[in-house]
This record gives structure tokens, sequence and C-alpha cells, in this order.
């Protein structure tokens, strides 16, 4: 199907074109149709399936269509979970909207009088996280009382953020009659609890292949002692010739360390985490979108939304917690379509860990082991009886309690 048969504007079917999308993507033809008939969505998408235009789209296509007069005033309202992906949804937007209609991201970080000024110069949508945009709301500097749309980008991952406590007050500052529009790449029972208080009556959508993202990455598990784990990138980047690399690290320090490390043997390295300020967050992903930087060592706030073209490999160096995490983390390859290759490293306490996110993704890989790193040592034999209790000590009430249950159960 082509996006002609849509009836998009034709500026905004000249827009796509020059971007280069040919037609639709799974997702965009389910999406697109339902969002120009005004309805609810709740669609389950990955990042990388071309989401974001799945709601930009119509809704320029609508707004543009029905522009109101005099001072303009907020009639979207998009809510994503990271500063990065908002910064891109804006861009998004910015780039298809016609050049009368604005649009203002509103985001931690960065200075809130200016984003407040750009509000109250009048703007069509904003494209905010959820804890700047509360801040503004608790100034009462935003009126969301004429928001026709409400769009909730990767709702799986607000969860975290704990916006379902946040939720119930910005409903509140929103009419009642609007129209709801949810991605998520999962619906566990927790956001669908937040879903179902924002729209009843949500049409659900997903694409038949769930995998067709994920499809075209290639997945490779590599056995590894896990001190050994530098020197197999290095070796791995050399001989295998990546470019563009992106290597998920468990924490903020060994990302910061190990770019130190790999400047040191000669590597366009860098570190990508949320100690650094937004400045240098942003100067840093533009160094790596521009291949000034090769290599870049980021914590889990890389997984999310971020678009960058061409990156040829994603490491899990350190693996994810979750299952939800590594689908999100491989995802940052093999974006719209392209090949992708996702190295994942185990050794013998991480293993039982990357078995869960095999079984609970419903996939099964291969182990391979590198001549010259192979994994050494055995697997540590597991204490038989109950974990010891972490951190706390029973305090003299619970021995008391205790002591109670167990009279009462003689
Ligand atoms: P998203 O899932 O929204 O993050 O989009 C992933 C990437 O796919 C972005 O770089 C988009 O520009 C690109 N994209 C979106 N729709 C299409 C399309 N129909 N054809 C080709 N590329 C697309």
């Amino acid at each position: 199907m082509p996006f002609s048969h849509f009836n998009l504007s034709s500026s905004l079917q000249h827009k796509i074109k020059l971007k280069n999308f040919t037609k639709p993507s799974p997702i965009q033809e389910k999406v697109i149709p339902l969002v120009l008939e005004r309805k609810d969505v709740m669609a389950k998408a990955q990042t990388g399936s071309g989401k974001s235009a799945a709601f930009i789209l119509p809704i320029v296509n609508i707004l543009a269509n029905d522009e109101k007069e005099g001072k303009a005033k907020i009639r979207a309202l998009i809510l994503t979970p990271t500063r990065e992906l908002t910064s891109q949804v804006a861009q998004d937007f910015e780039y298809f909207l016609p050049k009368r209609l604005k649009v203002v991201s509103v985001v931690g970080g960065e200075q809130l009088g200016a984003q407040m000024i750009a509000i109250q110069k009048g703007c069509d949508i904003v494209v905010a996280t959820s804890g700047r945009l509360l801040e503004i709301i608790d100034k009462g500097q935003i009126n969301l009382s004429r928001v026709e749309f409400f769009v909730l980008d990767e709702a799986d991952k607000m969860l975290d953020l704990g916006f379902a406590q946040e939720l119930s007050l910005l409903l509140k500052s929103m009419p009642l009659t609007r129209q709801n529009l949810m991605f998520s790449a999962t619906y566990p029972p927790k956001v669908l609890n937040y879903t179902s208080s924002i729209s009843s009556t949500a049409l659900e959508v997903s694409i038949e292949n769930e995998e067709a993202t994920v499809g075209s990455i290639r997945q490779r598990v590599i056995k590894v002692n896990s001190d050994n784990r530098g020197p197999l990138l290095r070796y791995l980047i050399e001989n295998e010739k990546y470019e563009q690399t992106l290597v998920f690290m468990g924490s903020k320090r060994a990302a910061h360390n190990i770019a130190t490390k790999f400047r040191k043997y000669g590597f366009k390295a860098e570190a990508f985490h949320s100690d650094l300020d937004q400045e240098e967050r942003n100067f840093t992903l533009n160094l790596f979108k521009d291949k000034k930087v090769k290599v870049l060592f980021a914590t889990d706030i890389a997984a999310r939304g971020l678009d960058i073209d061409n990156i040829s490999c994603v490491i899990n160096f350190d693996l994810p917690r979750s299952p939800n995490d590594y689908i999100h983390r491989i995802g940052r390859t093999g974006r719209a379509g392209a090949k992708g290759l996702a190295v994942s490293f185990i050794d013998h306490v991480s293993q039982e860990h990357f078995k869960l996110i095999e079984k609970r993704s419903g996939i099964k890989l291969e182990r391979e082991e590198i001549e010259g790193f192979e994994l050494t040592g055995d697997t540590p034999t597991k204490i038989k009886g109950p974990a010891p209790l972490k951190g706390k000590k029973k305090s003299k009430k619970d021995k008391l309690r205790e002591e109670a249950l167990k009279n009462k159960e003689k």
C-alpha cells in the first residue's frame, strides 16, 4: 500500500517523499487510518517500527486542515519517557508541520524559563517528559484545556518513572473529550491499569509479525570470562570491522571507565549516561551520529527511543535486567528494516539470567566462544538453603511476631 492511500495533504506527501519513506511500515498502515477517523488507539509497537510517524503524520494532517483563529492553543500533547525521545519527536513534528504551526519541547535539564516563554508565546503542539511538564502545570504556566490529542509514547517505560501517580493530575488538566493514542512495546497488567484510565474505548492494534524489526537483527551470544570482555570487545571491533558500535554497560561508572580505557587504546570512544548534563549528552550523541565517535558506552537511558541510523552493532557488555530491556537495547540496531547485529557477553554467573531472557522473549540462541577468549573456570556451586536476608537484620519486633505466629500454629 502506498502513502497516497491515506488521503494526506499534498504538502505532507511531498515531505514523506523527501524523507525517502517509500511505503508505510506495518504499524503505520494500521494506525494512520484510525487516527484520521478520530479513534482512540492502543498500539503494540517496538521502537524502530516507525511508530512516531504513525501518530505524527495524521495529527499534522488534522491540525493543518483545521487551523484556528487567533493565538495558538495547545491542541496536541505528547508524553515520552526520555529527553532524547522528546527532542526527536519534536524535531519530527517540526519537519512535517507547516511553518505556521509551532511545536515546543518541554524537558528537564534545560532552562525552565525559556520553555515557559515558548509556551506562553503560543504553540500548537507540546512534546514533553512528564516531570518537567508537571512542574510547569504546578506553576500554572500552561493551559491544556484545548488539548484534542493526547499521545503516550513508550507507555511501559513511563511506569518505571512513577508516572502512574502523576497521571491523574495530568488528566485533570485536559478536557474529557480528546483523542488518546498510546504506544508501548509491551502491555503488562500495570500498564493496562493506567491506559484504561486514559481511555476505555481505545482500539488495540498490533502488527502480525511482532518480530518484524527484531527479525532483521542477527543475535549472537558469546561466552567469555568477565575480566576478558574488554579485550574481546577490542578484538571483535577490529577483526569483525564493526562500524558504529553501541555498548551497554551496567553502571555509569563502568561506562565512564571503559570509555577512558578504550580511548587510551586509540578508539574513538565516549560514555553516555545520565550524569552528563543535557548539553554534554546532545554533544556526545551528535558526535556518534556524525561517526566522529565510533564506540559509545551507554547505560540504559540510551536504550529507549534513540533514533540513530547506522548503528551496526549493539553489545550487551553487561546483560540488561529484563527481557523487555533486551528487546529495546537490540532494537537500537536494524532500524527501519536495515540489517543489524546484537552481541551479548555471558559468563558462568550471567548465563542463567540470559536463559531467562531467552525464555521470556521466545528465542533460543547458540552459544559461541572466540578463540583466545574462551570461558574458563567452573560454574560456581549454588549454596543450598534459604538465601540470607539482604541488608535487613530481623528486628526485635519481627522476632516477637514470628514467635507469636509459631505459638498460634501450635
Ligand atoms: P520510530 O520507530 O518511530 O523510532 O522510527 C524508526 C525509524 O524509521 C526512523 O528513522 C524513521 O525516520 C524511519 N521510518 C519511519 N517510517 C518509515 C517508513 N515508512 N519508511 C522508511 N523509514 C521509516
